[in-house]
């Protein structure tokens, strides 16, 4: 360049005096996005970028909270005789369109996020409804990760540019739950398909009345054949210099040989050292077969347990049935005097634990020498248990005990959109009966005492006459939607004893509301 260029105001040279130029046309191609993603300019997830998630079934997808957008054909993981068809954990990350699509919404200001809205439509919503999500959760955690963070807005930046990504750095986390659903516990609010026990349970004479968990979260799915995950292996292996950190899902994975199959192969590759490997777990058991986790923990980097808790003593033995809080306790600390490890709380705000969580935060408070950091969120479902169907009068008690945790009081403040807590109750006392006799034995209103009011079981309202003589013990919708009222409304169209019973609670209705 001519000297005379340089000082005839050329792109971003201007001499302003005082040995300065105007640098007003400097780093023109290149976009702040930090900052476009803290002031909310682009919806970002660095999930789509560095997340490799498979569910129990084999489907892939950027994390455990999106929704699948594909029929189960091209996007499940291939193993056995189903490799070729499929998808490779590799192929996913680097060419899988619906991804590509996601990463091109998060990235653009101004997109008006069609395939989110779809996709990551339960973050979405959790943050419209209650201002926690897992996106921000994470994105919390890993934008104040210097290490890994870095690595992220490079891989965002690459995709930017040229509209792919490649596999460069160490980024990925690899979350696997592709093992299949065995489990050994039987907690009350967990998808059946998600572990055995549960199916075997939900799948019982006992609780074929039941009416909370549709019959989609109780079918079988199909597993992938433990012989072909080996194929799986291999994948998840051949990335292990890519992998920042390797989450173990089941069912339970403690009890799965499978997995330790996989940290020997993990170990063997030589990568271990600088792999955390995650734990999601009920940290029921610490060996199983002939397998002990505490000869594992030393090999790699780091190794987190976040172990999935909703509740302490017997609060934890009743949601997480066939467990012991003193046995939990006991297996969190002997896991916590390893250097290299970490315990985390992973928490579910259900239509139970709500009642008595804050215990379980002050728990984790109290003991912060065993205990990293505490999470949780609210649950996705089924709706018949989530926290905003217990009874208004148990909501308006617990909204102050959380004052602080504005997610947890926005549930409590939500209606129970149509939904009975009848339901709920009916589903857990036909539980609880399911386990009488055994060495699990627990009765409901003996952990929940507040909630015995609210029940009506059904063999005490036979008759119509006893709901309208009785009538400001129940709640309007329970008795609309009972079996007999239905049956009522079905023969007689409207029976006069019903609209009786309306009117009447009505009338009681509105004086509460006048003495509020
Ligand atoms: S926004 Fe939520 S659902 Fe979507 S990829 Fe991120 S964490 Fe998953
Ligand atoms: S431990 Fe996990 S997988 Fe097992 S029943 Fe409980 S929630 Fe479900």
């Amino acid at each position: 360049m001519s000297k005379k260029h340089m000082t005839q105001g050329g792109p971003g040279d201007k001499f302003l005096g005082d040995g300065k130029v105007d640098t007003s046309k400097w780093f023109q191609r290149t976009r702040n996005l930090e900052q476009e993603i803290k002031n909310g300019d682009i919806w970002f997830c660095s999930a789509p970028f560095q997340l490799l998630y498979t569910n129990t079934s084999g489907t892939l997808a950027p994390c455990s909270w999106a929704e699948d957008i594909h029929d189960r054909g091209p996007n499940v993981l291939a193993y056995g005789d189903k490799f070729e068809k499929r998808k490779t954990l590799k192929d996913y990350y680097l060419h899988d369109p619906t991804l590509n699509k996601i990463r091109e919404e998060m990235t653009t200001v101004g997109s008006d996020l069609e395939t989110c809205n779809y996709v990551c439509y339960n973050c979405r919503h959790q943050e419209e409804k209650y201002g926690r999500s897992r996106r921000q959760a994470s994105m919390k955690i890993q934008t104040n990760d210097k290490i890994l963070w870095p690595r992220i807005r490079n891989v965002a930046e690459e995709f930017l540019a040229d509209g792919r990504v490649s596999l460069k750095d160490r980024i990925f986390e690899v979350q696997v739950k592709a093992f299949g659903n065995k489990c050994n516990l039987d907690c009350y609010m967990c998808i059946p398909f998600d572990s055995s026990v549960r199916m075997k349970t939900m799948g019982s004479e006992e609780l074929k009345e039941e009416n909370v968990f549709s019959d989609g979260m109780k079918k079988k799915i199909e597993l992938p054949p433990t012989g072909s995950l080996d194929d799986v292996i291999d994948q998840i292996t051949e990335l292990a210099p890519y992998i920042y950190n390797l989450k173990l899902i089941g069912g339970e994975p403690l009890v799965m040989p499978k997995f330790y199959k996989l940290l020997e192969e993990i170990i063997k590759t030589g990568e271990a050292p600088h792999i955390m490997l995650k734990y999601q777990t009920n940290i029921t058991t610490l060996a199983f077969d002939k397998h002990k986790i505490a000869e594992f923990i030393p090999e790699f980097e780091l190794f987190e347990f976040t172990v999935s808790l909703d509740g302490i003593e017997k609060e934890n033995d009743y949601i997480r049935r066939r467990s012991s809080w003193s046995n939990i306790v006991h297996n969190m600390q002997y896991v916590s005097m390893f250097p290299n490890v970490h315990v985390n709380i992973n928490g579910t705000i259900s239509f139970l634990s709500v009642l008595r969580f804050y215990r379980l935060i002050e728990w984790a408070n109290d003991n912060g020498d065993i205990i990293k950091q505490i999470n949780w969120s609210n649950i996705r479902g089924p709706k018949r248990i989530c926290a905003n169907v217990l009874p208004q009068k148990l909501k308006d008690k617990l909204i102050p005990m959380y004052e602080g945790y504005p997610d947890i009081q926005n549930v409590l403040k939500e209606s129970n959109h149509g939904h009975s807590h009848q339901d709920a109750l009916d589903y857990l006392m036909l539980f609880d009966n399911k386990y009488k006799g055994t060495k699990w034995e627990m009765n409901l209103f003996d952990v929940y005492p507040e909630l015995e009011e609210f029940y009506n079981p059904p063999k005490e309202v036979k008759r119509d006459e006893d709901f309208v003589s009785d009538v400001e013990n129940y709640d309007i919708q329970d008795v609309i939607l009972h079996p007999k009222i239905q049956d009522a409304i079905k023969e007689q169209n409207e029976s006069p004893e019903l609209s009786n019973y309306i009117k009447e609670h009505d009338k009681i209705l509105a004086e509460n509301k006048n003495e509020r």
